[in-house]
């Protein structure tokens, strides 16, 4: 922050002993009761002026006493509402006016704000403790501030005002609305605003009874818990199923429920303290715990609460009540962790809709709790690891969508459409990206539909009209044929160039990048799956300049599930033929006469893909060494080959690193150390090692080439910690300045902001 120099001004005339301020401030501070905050602030401390929001800043002019004009400008700072991101403040000396009061001046352009919606923010510590005290807000589990409570969930046209929001139905009885209208009131223009007397309540349906009075809701729903029962909860962007954490007969059921054999579920836990029990948490960790978007947060490990919960994963997703109903729930609770985890069957979309929640879950669980407010946007829970030292979100969707990326060029008018797998779209307005929350996996018809429908919502909530759009390579990719279908030009990206442009972006680079682009498919453009890449890239094009070994997948896509196939095609080019005789449990295990089908298969090329995928790599290694030789859902073996790493090993094995990388070595020498006994946390160290090594040494000669040494890393299998921080750290000790994205997926959720700005520098 930028002090005037000379902050005693000469008294003039009257206003002897006043300064004046001219105050610019930059960043996230329009459209987030910046203003109301601001008044609020200078009533507090008698200061006069006025203020008003212009193109590019609010600006603030501020007289008053010259003790108290720093606690001012100290104030602004600190204080301002939590969704508030100040990026720059610039303070001069001006000449005080003799105002008498503090005024908001109509804005002389409402463009930008109107384009500025706010995501859902978890309810403050404020409304907590006027939960407790206000007397028309006793335990009202939706209240809400202008600095909390629902906001992009409810929204279905703009601008944002509470008639364009599904709290259009509730009408303001005559207390919420002093409040709504008070300036100085912390509900000042709260669209959400409500209380006991008028707002939306809560309703349980369990078998035949119906109840709506909340302190029986909220009682029902802690003894079915404490007894192992499930029930299915409304939150702020969907339906959640809830059940004991500690009670693993419940756990086993939701999985029944959910059809969901494999995937690890997040743990809501009652507090910080409780967690550390569980997990073991850095203090930047406990901050993002406690963050107003109150994400899922990936921790490693201690204890599993019970049976069925990480299954045999390391790391643990825990998360923070962010409802008041959260909140007062744990208070009646016996528990002190709860299973939270998405409202939907296998993968179908989160479910939003009360009718088709009781249809559903009605059946399936012991209660279903709605309440009486629509849910217009359906937003999953957001997940994030910290990653050396930063936060990198894994599925962006509560609590951050929809909040722009801020470019430093013009992207207006494209639509980027995604790629098919964890998909996000992404919409350029002026030079802001606007990605869309978590999709989902398009190849579910539901997932598709969700996918159509949020376009056409983001089109009239941000007042878009797509003049091109921006697709993945991919033929099949039903992002691609949905952008073929629109009759507006279409600009395919490559699958890795958009990754790395993604990362590019975020950090604004604007030279040449060395790309490294690992993850587990994307169509390359010799029609070859690609995702072992290294690569020359800026926005316009890339270089694809080496690459993984291809290796044959037998069977397609049926390799990716059954990864023992991507198995034997590693040991086939390690061993050829000879592989049969290679004495280890994957090749024992296989039934010989499918063995050999699939060695004939690759030798006649028949179904069998070429990849160069880092993913497969992993899914072989896995099967290799009996860590995983078959999966329940995306990523399980690579995950499950980091979870068994054991710490402080350096070796590495031997890669051919040439016009391609080439593993065979490291696979005949895998096979030695399973044959001598070797661990499979030794091996898997080992061979992560290995890909460090392999990424560092191609670098380092990519770098010597070309003089280039800022280097993108992208691509889901860097979500892999031990992995990427030893990468980075490697490259770092190097000179070289590493980038991997953190406000924007690096898996295929951040592909369509890459797309965009592909297309929008090509257009
Ligand atoms: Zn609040
Ligand atoms: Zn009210
Ligand atoms: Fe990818």
């Amino acid at each position: 922050m930028d002090f005037p120099e000379n902050t005693s001004m000469k008294p003039e005339g009257n206003i002897a002993n006043r300064i004046a301020f001219l105050i610019k401030i930059k960043g996230l501070v329009q459209g987030v009761g910046f203003r109301p905050f601001v008044y609020r602030l200078a009533n507090e401390l008698n200061i006069a002026g006025w203020i008003i929001n212009r193109n590019d800043a609010v600006v603030v002019k501020a007289e008053g006493n010259a003790k108290d004009m720093p606690l001012f400008i100290e104030k602004l700072k600190i204080s301002a509402p939590v969704i508030a991101q100040i990026d720059e403040i610039n303070v001069e000396n001006d000449f005080p006016e003799n105002f008498h009061d503090f005024r908001i001046l109509a804005s002389q352009d409402l463009s930008e704000e109107t384009s500025e919606i706010s995501p859902d923010i978890a309810v403050c510590n404020d409304c907590l403790d006027d939960l407790k005290k206000q007397p028309h807000r006793i335990d009202y589990p939706f209240i809400n501030c202008t600095n909390c409570g629902p906001r992009f969930s409810i929204i279905f046209d703009f601008p944002y005002d509470r008639d364009k929001t599904t709290m259009k139905s509730f009408t303001m009885c005559p207390d919420c609305e002093s409040e709504y209208s008070d300036i100085l009131n912390r509900r000042f223009h709260a669209q959400p605003i409500a209380c006991n007397h008028c707002g939306p309540y809560y309703t349980l349906h369990s078998g035949n009874t119906i109840d709506k009075n909340f302190s029986s809701v909220l009682q029902t729903v802690a003894g079915f818990i404490d007894e192992g029962k499930i029930i299915a909860l409304k939150g702020i962007g969907g339906f959640h199923f809830m059940c004991d954490a500690l009670n693993k007969t419940s756990v086993k059921r939701l999985r029944e429920i959910k059809h969901r054999e494999g995937k690890p579920f997040a743990i809501m836990f009652r507090d910080i303290t409780v967690i550390k029990k569980y997990a073991q948490i850095t203090d930047e960790e406990a901050v993002m715990l406690n963050s107003w978007q109150r994400p899922v947060v990936l921790l490693k490990k201690k204890e599993e609460p019970s049976e069925g919960i990480c299954l045999g994963l390391s790391t643990i997703g825990a998360f923070l009540p962010y409802m008041p109903f959260h909140y007062m729930l744990f208070e009646q609770l016996k528990t002190k962790a709860v299973i939270l985890t998405s409202g939907n069957l296998a993968d179908e979309p989160i479910i939003i809709d009360d009718k088709k929640a009781l249809e559903i879950f009605g059946k399936l669980t012991d209660a279903v709790i709605t309440y009486n407010r629509e849910i217009f946007n359906r937003t999953d829970d957001s997940v994030v690891r910290f990653i050396r030292g930063k936060e990198r979100i894994f599925r962006r969707s509560r609590g951050y969508v929809p909040s722009p990326v801020r470019l430093p060029f013009d992207v207006n008018g494209i639509l980027a459409t995604g790629a098919e797998l964890s998909n996000c779209f992404c919409i350029g307005k002026g030079s802001k990206a606007i990605l869309s929350q978590h999709i989902g996996d398009l190849k579910n018809y539901e997932t598709y539909e969700f996918y159509t429908e949020t376009i056409e919502r983001f089109k009239k909530v941000f007042r878009f009209n797509p003049s091109l759009i921006a697709a993945d390579m991919h033929p099949d990719y039903l992002s691609t044929r949905y952008a073929m279908q629109q009759g507006i030009e279409v600009i395919k990206v490559q699958h890795h160039h958009a990754h790395i442009a993604a990362c590019m972006a975020e950090y604004q680079l604007n030279e040449k990048v060395i790309g490294v682009c690992f993850d587990g498919t994307g169509y390359g453009t010799d029609g070859n799956i690609w995702g072992g890449e290294f690569l020359i890239a800026d926005y316009y094009d890339f270089k694809r300049y080496v690459h993984f070994d291809y290796l044959p997948l037998p069977g397609g896509d049926k390799a990716v599930s059954e990864n023992w196939r991507t198995g034997v095609s590693l040991l086939f080019k390690a061993f050829g033929n000879d592989l049969v005789n290679v004495d280890i449990p994957l090749v024992r295990n296989v039934d010989r006469k499918l063995l050999l089908q699939i060695i004939d298969a690759i030798e006649k090329k028949i179904n069998t893909p070429l990849s160069s995928g880092c993913g497969r790599l992993f899914d072989g290694v896995a099967a290799i060494t009996g860590v995983c030789t078959s999966t329940r859902f995306h990523a399980e073996a690579p995950m499950k080959l980091e979870s068994v790493i054991m710490p402080d090993i350096k070796e590495h094995y031997d890669v051919d690193i040439a016009e391609t990388i080439r593993f065979e070595p490291m696979i005949q020498q895998i096979i030695s150390d399973i044959q001598n006994k070797i661990s499979c946390s030794i091996i898997s160290a080992r061979f992560h090692n290995t890909i460090i090594w392999t990424i560092f040494e191609t670098v380092k000669r990519m770098r010597k080439e070309t003089g280039i040494s800022q280097i993108v890393l992208s691509g889901g299998s860097f979500q892999n910690k031990y992995l990427t921080e030893n990468v980075i750290d490697m490259l770092t000790r190097a000179g070289m300045e590493v980038y991997l994205s953190a406000k924007v997926p690096f898996n295929d959720g951040g592909i369509a902001l890459g797309q965009l700005v592909v297309a929008a520098k090509r257009r």
